[in-house]
């Protein structure tokens, strides 16, 4: 059977640890314009392993830009990522293995319509981790069952509603084991009576210490849930600091007239 002969080669968890380091990912002078636009302005700031930081901020701030940058689905202009002691914006890097250790959950689930919920989470661990069906089938289960979901393997994301495929895309990017996920309004997109759900289930990993950046407009889930809120506009963090800092007692104008808006 394949399992027996398979050789050594580390596992993404092995080549996550083989390196020892204290943060999760640094983000060090990050740029991004898009021609004369100039997007992110220079963004400095770590996440420690298990810690979970809420990214706020008006729209057109560039807090989806600096998610996308954070795994290079965009290519920063300038500044490094260091994801896992690995300086991902270092050409040299293989981005395709560095990519499979960051998780990204997007405001769209983007699950593919034609597949069942079980093929939409096998397919990557398949093709990408070059995992066998038995084992991928494994993973695939025991994460539909972490998001609630055992009942659905067999069901298209037709037949379900907002909130589930959802939690099905959530479950497809767990079962590729990443050190780190990364949420870009998971809720926007969803009836407000399904977000409920969607939270509860972020809420889970945060407790078994998963490391998250979420960007959300979730502002009792921020309260709650982060250790860590950071207020972007204009292309700069403008305050960082605990929830109670940065919401209950806001040290900035702009997030001052931010959170009036908002709350
Ligand atoms: P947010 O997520 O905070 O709403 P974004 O990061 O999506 O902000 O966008 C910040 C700014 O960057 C916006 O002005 C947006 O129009 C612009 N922008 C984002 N992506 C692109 C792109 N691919 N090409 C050109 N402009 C972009
Ligand atoms: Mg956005």
């Amino acid at each position: 059977t394949d399992t027996a002969a398979t050789p050594a080669e580390p596992s993404g968890a092995a080549a996550a640890t083989s390196t020892t380091t204290s943060t999760a990912i640094e983000i060090h002078g990050l740029h991004k314009s898009f021609g004369d636009l100039e997007v992110l302005r220079g963004i400095d700031f770590t996440i420690a392993p298990g810690e979970v930081v809420c990214v706020i901020g008006p729209s057109g701030s560039g807090k989806s830009t600096l998610l996308r940058c954070a795994n290079l689905l965009e290519q920063p202009s300038a500044g490094r990522v260091v994801v896992g002691g690995t300086d991902i914006t270092d050409p040299d890097v293989d981005i395709d293995r560095v990519r499979r250790r960051i998780g990204m959950v997007f405001q769209q689930f983007n699950l593919f319509p034609h597949l069942s919920v079980l093929e939409n989470l096998t397919i990557a661990q398949r093709r990408v981790l070059r995992r066998g069906k038995a084992e991928s089938v494994h993973a695939a289960r025991e994460n539909l069952a972490r998001v609630g979901l055992a009942d659905k393997e067999s069901s298209y994301p037709s037949q379900l509603s907002g909130g589930q495929q959802q939690r099905v895309a959530i479950a497809r990017a767990l079962s590729m084991n990443p050190e780190l996920m990364l949420f870009d309004e998971p809720t926007s997109a969803l009836d407000p009576e399904l977000v409920g759900d969607v939270l509860s289930v972020m809420r889970g990993l945060a407790d078994e210490g998963m490391t998250m950046m979420v960007v959300t407009h979730e502002m009792g889930f921020a309260r709650e849930v982060a250790d860590r809120v950071v207020f972007m506009d204009g292309g700069v963090i403008v305050e960082e600091g605990t929830p109670d800092e940065v919401l209950g007692n806001p040290q900035h104008q702009r997030t001052r007239s931010f959170l009036a808006r908002i709350l």
